[in-house]
């Protein structure tokens, strides 16, 4: 069976986390952290950047950094993950959810404006596969009704918008490194911070409270509890994976834009021929090879096609079920019919991507898929 991913591993993981581990400096925040931060701020020019246990961490980080309570709206695409929305709801947000675009699966900027109203906070700019919103537009909504700009970036490592590195645009950002992600360390995740104000305050949300961080850097002579907060931070053993893995990130990156690549000119002849749709990349944005996706025409063609695939031994996946409609949020949702959102949650088919996909592999992949569609 050719899975549907398989995370990477440099090779250097476990020696990392022995050193971490004969290092006697074990809990959260010490060198491996330290030199994570250090990466991601000098690489994409982050402001202060802070490890977190999950994306959905980093995502709860910001709804207490944007100070949301109880009645507050934040404006959320339907077609997404569910800690995007579940972070926010946590605070008692109301979520205003808006639909995809027509021409991709990402979260029509079009739509935002109609769902603003004078209890809206924040926008959560969620770039879908890796393939960047269009930031200009959303943080020009977003100056001009005084909102919040959290980018959710889970998939968007080393991915651009024109020459700016997401997670780097908005007012905070929220990376995952779980195993499914490009860089994984088995569950991670980081909160990028750019707007000066934030910095303190989520040094403090990340550290249970208190001003620890400050305390180990020498700026105060003790430290105790100042303020709201959790236990934000991995243990230096994740930051020590994740540290092996970072070290190997253009290798990476290149090999997995090489599969994206083989993928598209295999299957272009498919989508010119009208029997299905292959991934839009806008010409704003970069492509960091986190996913490839064919949209099929119906949602019996999408099933036949991923049994038919593991019935040859090809693990291909669904994703999302739209938000909006999920069996928690659907009596409490009251905006429109979002037709794109439930459109991609019935017809987008992922295809397996990792690193260690062979080419041999790729090639039977798609053989069967032009048989397939040309087939009937
Ligand atoms: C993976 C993902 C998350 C959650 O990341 P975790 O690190 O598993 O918490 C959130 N949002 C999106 C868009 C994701 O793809």
């Amino acid at each position: 069976m050719i899975p549907f991913n398989k995370p990477y591993l440099s090779g250097k993981e476990t020696s990392y986390i022995e050193e971490a581990v004969r290092s006697g400096k074990i809990s959260g925040n010490g060198m491996f952290t330290q030199k994570c931060h250090a990466f991601f701020q000098e690489r994409y020019g982050f402001g202060k950047c802070l490890l977190t246990t999950s994306c959905t961490d980093a995502l709860e980080m910001a709804a207490l950094l944007l100070d949301i309570k109880p009645g507050d709206e934040v404006i959320i695409p339907s077609y997404t993950f569910v800690s995007t929305a579940l972070a926010f709801v946590r605070q008692g947000a109301v979520i205003r959810f808006i639909d995809s675009r027509p021409d991709h699966p990402g979260m029509d900027e079009d739509a935002i404006e109609e769902v603003i109203s004078a209890k809206t906070k924040a926008i959560i700019a969620v770039h879908y596969a890796g393939v960047a919103c269009d930031m200009d537009k959303i943080m020009s909504i977003a100056e001009k009704h005084k909102l919040w700009v959290v980018e959710d970036a889970a998939q968007a490592i080393d991915s651009f918008y024109k020459d700016r590195p997401l997670g780097g645009i908005g007012h905070l950002g929220c990376f995952s490194f779980h195993e499914t992600k490009n860089i994984q360390c088995g569950e991670g995740g980081m909160l990028t911070i750019n707007h000066k104000a934030f910095e303190k305050r989520a040094e403090i949300i990340w550290e249970k409270g208190t001003n620890r961080a400050e305390f180990f850097r020498g700026e105060v002579n003790k430290y105790g509890w100042v303020d709201i907060g959790s236990s934000f931070l991995p243990s230096e053993i994740t930051a020590a994976f994740l540290w092996a893995q970072l070290e190997h990130l253009e290798n990476i990156q290149k090999k997995r834009l090489s599969i994206w690549e083989q993928y598209y000119q295999g299957l272009k002849p498919l989508q010119d021929a009208g029997l299905v749709n292959l991934p839009l990349i806008p010409s704003y944005a970069g492509n960091n090879a986190h996913m490839f996706y064919l949209i099929c025409k119906n949602i019996v063609q999408r099933t036949n096609l991923i049994n038919d695939l593991k019935r040859h031994e090809i693990n291909a996946v669904f994703h999302y079920l739209s938000l909006h409609k999920s069996p928690y949020y659907k009596e409490k949702y009251f905006g429109k019919h979002l037709a794109h959102a439930d459109r991609y949650s019935d017809c987008l088919l992922r295809l397996p991507l990792y690193y260690e996909l062979s080419e041999e592999n790729i090639s039977r992949i798609i053989g069967f898929l032009k048989k397939y569609f040309y087939g009937r």
